[in-house]
């Protein structure tokens, strides 16, 4: 390891940082993992270097982790056993923008909101929003595929991704897919880079599909009493073919934590808001939103109203993204940390699924927000976790066993969008074994082995 680390100080210089106080923050992601110091942090600053510093690592068969905006949820971005981190920050160009074509370039570092502040200019976008966009990247979104808010109409990631390319463990680079929508070439290894969680490549630039704005967008606001009717009303919408632009749930904790963060009140009696965007043409907005809030109402919401005054849907957009910091605030201690729950069910199984997920909260007595993406059926919940009580974290550990349990029994599955990392480890399995389906573990590990036979390449995330 010593001599891969003065070959690499030797290629890079001072942007191989290896003082303590620089190492420590690469040590967490944005979960409670806390994992090994790395050895020493390269901040790369092309694919060149990437390439070489992969090559040095590879020949010495030095761990390797990537980084990008270090906003995991799951650990996949920690160092699990003595590594070098790559940190692509400094690679954040968006390279070429071809918006007649429908696609952008660009360098793996560059986040998502910047992505979004350039295009909008263009009068497009990049449709995947992870609540954490302002930290999030193209490079670490595309290696977790990520979903967020517009992922019901939109989907994943994976929809937006053309090509890509990436430097192999053995330092060699390679094009995957590329600049047009269409193209066959045997095996999709593009496909295989979205959600592989830096364990098989290194990103060095991504092919990235582009969208134009919606011309309107407006957004009902519902309060509902019981999950069951809220639940009923978004598969209800989709069943008439009513793809909302984003849909959003909160149970009464979440308003409550928006309510002590940034003053935004909900009416009294509610124990669920359900927040609606629906995006047409400036003719037809008015009446997709009464069409929409005319089908929310059979399922009698305490309270309902559209808006499209465009202050008011920002904050409350901007209070729904910021619901993770919100939380803190309604902490019962500085002790409790926050885990969070991502599981996912398909939209009709939502009602039963919520109902039973408050039921398995009540018994294993957990204090967490319910929220989530309801459009596609993703329900997160940010479980407070007191560090100074032991019981609580065996309790917290059953409960988020229980939550994927719930999910696959309704034909979900145990991670949403966050991926496995070194927390779901155990719930991929136990999806593999309900599903029948141990022999994928056997595919992936052999494409492990293709690509990286040393494992090199963040050691022990997925599987072990
Ligand atoms: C408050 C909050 C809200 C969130 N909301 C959402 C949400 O709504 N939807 C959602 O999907 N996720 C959400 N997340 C999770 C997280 O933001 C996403 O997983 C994000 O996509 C990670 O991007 P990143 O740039 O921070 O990657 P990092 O955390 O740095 O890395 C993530 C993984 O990608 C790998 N990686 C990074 N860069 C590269 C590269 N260039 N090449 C190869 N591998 C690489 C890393 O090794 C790691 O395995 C949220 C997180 C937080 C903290």
């Amino acid at each position: 390891m010593a001599d891969a680390i003065q070959k690499i100080r030797k290629r890079i210089g001072k942007r191989l940082l290896e003082k303590k106080e620089d190492l420590i923050p690469y040590m967490k992601d944005s979960s409670y993992y806390e994992g090994n110091i790395p050895r020493a942090v390269a901040i790369a600053s092309s694919r060149e270097e990437i390439a070489d510093i992969m090559k040095i690592c590879y020949e010495s068969k030095t761990s390797v982790v990537m980084r990008s905006g270090g906003s995991a949820l799951t650990g996949s971005p920690v160092p699990y056993t003595d590594s070098v981190v790559i940190s692509m920050s400094a690679m954040n160009k968006i390279l070429e923008a071809h918006v007649e074509d429908g696609y952008v370039v660009t360098e793996p570092g560059v986040r998502l909101d910047d992505l979004n502040a350039y295009l909008n200019k263009l009068g497009f976008f990049y449709p995947p929003d992870p609540a954490s966009s302002t930290a999030a990247t193209v490079g670490g979104s595309i290696s977790t595929n990520a979903g967020g808010l517009r992922a019901c109409t939109y989907g994943t990631t994976k929809e937006w991704v053309l090509g890509l390319e990436i430097v192999l463990p053995n330092g060699k680079i390679v094009e995957v897919g590329g600049r047009t929508l269409k193209r066959t070439k045997g095996y999709d290894i593009t496909a295989l880079m979205v959600g592989n969680e830096g364990t098989l490549a290194v990103i060095t630039k991504a092919y990235l599909k582009v969208w134009p704005i919606p011309e309107e967008i407006g957004r009902i606001l519902a309060y509902f009493k019981d999950s069951e009717n809220m639940g009923k009303s978004i598969s209800n919408l989709k069943g008439k073919g009513i793809i909302p632009y984003i849909a959003e749930f909160m149970d009464r904790l979440s308003l409550d934590a928006i309510k002590k963060a940034k003053n935004i009140d909900s009416p009294e009696g509610s124990n669920f808001l359900l927040m609606i965007d629906i995006a047409s043409t400036h003719e037809s907005i008015g009446r997709k939103l009464d069409e929409a809030k005319k089908i929310i109402e059979e399922q009698n919401p305490i309270n309902i109203k559209i808006t499209r005054d465009k202050d008011e849907m920002r904050i409350m957009y901007e209070a729904r993204k910021g619901l993770y910091s919100s939380s803190l605030g309604i902490r019962d201690s500085k002790d409790e940390y926050i885990e969070i729950g991502d599981v996912v069910v398909p939209p009709s199984e939502l009602p039963s699924s919520l109902k039973e997920i408050e039921g398995s909260m009540k018994n294993f007595r957990i204090k967490a927000l319910l929220f989530g993406h309801i459009g596609d059926g993703n329900i997160h919940a940010n479980i407070m976790v007191d560090l100074k009580d032991n019981g609580y974290r065996e309790r917290v550990e059953k409960f988020q066993m229980e939550l994927g349990k719930i999910a696959l029994k309704h034909g979900g599955s145990v991670s949403a969008e966050h991926g496995i990392g070194l927390e779901k480890k155990e719930l991929l399995l136990e999806e593999l074994k309900e599903r029948g389906s141990m022999e994928v573990l056997t595919l992936m590990k052999g494409i492990k082995k293709d690509f990286d036979p040393d494992g090199i390449l963040n050691r022990g995330k997925i599987f072990d």
